[in-house]
């Protein structure tokens, strides 16, 4: 199914994506969103996996379904 809406974006640079789009795809409050552009398209993906602690994308290290990035991991063996 493709879901098209049209949006406006404010002065703060946000738009709202949809109910239905977010529901579909599993989209939710909290949740982090990659987001690239090129010198026409922006698109928008929700993030596979991201750190616990900093939202960190990348290097990151699974532990029982939950990610840590490793600058994270580090900081907690530290304490
Ligand atoms: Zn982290």
């Amino acid at each position: 199914m493709i879901y098209t809406n049209f949006r406006e974006i404010d002065k703060a640079g946000r738009i709202v994506i949809s109910k239905d789009i977010r529901r579909h795809l599993n989209i939710n409050a909290g949740d982090i969103l990659q987001i690239n552009a090129d010198d026409e398209c922006i698109t928008i993906k929700k993030a596979e996996a991201k750190c616990v602690f900093c939202n960190a994308l990348e290097d990151l290290i699974e532990l029982d379904g939950k990610h840590t990035c490793r600058d994270c991991l580090k900081k907690l063996n530290e304490q």
